[in-house]
C-alpha cells in the first residue's frame, strides 16, 4: 500500500525524521506512539506529502509521490486524513462537508454523492445531521462527520493523527467506536494516538517513535508487554 525509503525530514536545522523505512501493507492498522516532539504528526504528514520530506522516498500504490512529477492532489484523493481538529467548513451543512469534494472533483454526480453520504452517516447515526451546521454539533460529532467527510472520497488508506485528542473524555468512546468499524472492514489505516486500550485491541503494528526515528516496533503484545528499549519502558510507564 504504502512504502516509505530512507525518509529524512529537517525544519531548518532541526532535523525531526532521521531516515525512516517502512512497508504497510494492504488491511494492516498501524498505530504510532511515541513522546511529543518525537515526529510523528510528521511522519504521517510526509506520508500524503502534507510536508514534503527533504530527502528519501514514498511510495503509494505503486506511485512514487515525492516525485515532482506526480500530481499529489489526484493522489491524496485515496488517502483520507483526520486531524486532531475537525476542519470542517463552518458555513456549509454537514450534507454540503460531505459532498463538496467528491462533486467538485467529479469524482459523483450530486445525487449520488449526497446518497453516498446519507448512506455514511446512516453509519455514524448521524443522519438526522444533515442539514446542520457544524456549529450545532459536539465535538464528537464533528470528528465522526470528519471521518465520514474522508470516506466519501472512498479513500484506500486513511491516516489519523490523535483524532480523539481534543474530545471531552465523554466523546472519545464514540469517535473510537467508528474507527474501530472501519478498521473491521478492512481499511488499511496509520493512527496516531495516547489511546493504549484502542493501540492493543484495534492495531496490527505498534511504532514506537522516539527522536525521529522507529525506535521499536511490533505488535501489541511485543511492545506493551515485552518492550525491549529503555525509552519504550520510561514511555509506557509514563502513559499506561
Ligand atoms: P506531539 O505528540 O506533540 O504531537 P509529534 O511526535 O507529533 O508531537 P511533530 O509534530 O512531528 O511531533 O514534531 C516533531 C518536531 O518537529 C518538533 O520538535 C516540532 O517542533 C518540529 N516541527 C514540526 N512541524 C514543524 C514546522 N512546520 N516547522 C518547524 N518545526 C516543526
Ligand atoms: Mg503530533
Amino acid at each position: 500500500m504504502i512504502s516509505v525509503k530512507n525518509l529524512y525530514k529537517s525544519f531548518g536545522s532541526h532535523q525531526v525524521l532521521n531516515d525512516i523505512n517502512e512497508h504497510i501493507a494492504p488491511g494492516e492498522k498501524i498505530v504510532i506512539i511515541g513522546p511529543s516532539g518525537s515526529g510523528k504528526s510528521t511522519f504521517l504528514r510526509c506520508m500524503n506529502l502534507l510536508e514534503r520530506p527533504t530527502s528519501g522516498q514514498v511510495i503509494f500504490d505503486g506511485i512514487d509521490i515525492t516525485d515532482p512529477k506526480t500530481d499529489i492532489n489526484k493522489v491524496r484523493q485515496h488517502m483520507g486524513m483526520v486531524f486532531q481538529h475537525f476542519n470542517l467548513f463552518p458555513h456549509k451543512t454537514i450534507m454540503e462537508n460531505i459532498t463538496l469534494a467528491p462533486v467538485r472533483l467529479k469524482l459523483m454526480k450530486p445525487e449520488e454523492a449526497k446518497e453516498e453520504a446519507l448512506r455514511l452517516l446512516k453509519l455514524v447515526n448521524l443522519e438526522e445531521k444533515a442539514d446542520a451546521y457544524p456549529g450545532q454539533l459536539s465535538g464528537g460529532q464533528k470528528q465522526r462527520i470528519a471521518i465520514v467527510r474522508s470516506l466519501a472520497m472512498k479513500p484506500k488508506m486513511m491516516l489519523f493523527d490523535e483524532p480523539t485528542s481534543a474530545l471531552d473524555p465523554e466523546m472519545v468512546g464514540e469517535v473510537l467506536e467508528v474507527m474501530k468499524n472501519l478498521a473491521d472492514q478492512g481499511m488499511t489505516m496509520a493512527v496516531v494516538t495516547h489511546e493504549m486500550g484502542f493501540a492493543k485491541e484495534v492495531g496490527t503494528r505498534v511504532m514506537f517513535m522516539d527522536e525521529g526515528r522507529i525506535l521499536e516496533q511490533g505488535t501489541p503484545e511485543d511492545i506493551f508487554d515485552n518492550p525491549k528499549e529503555a525509552r519504550t519502558q520510561e514511555f509506557l510507564s509514563k502513559v499506561l
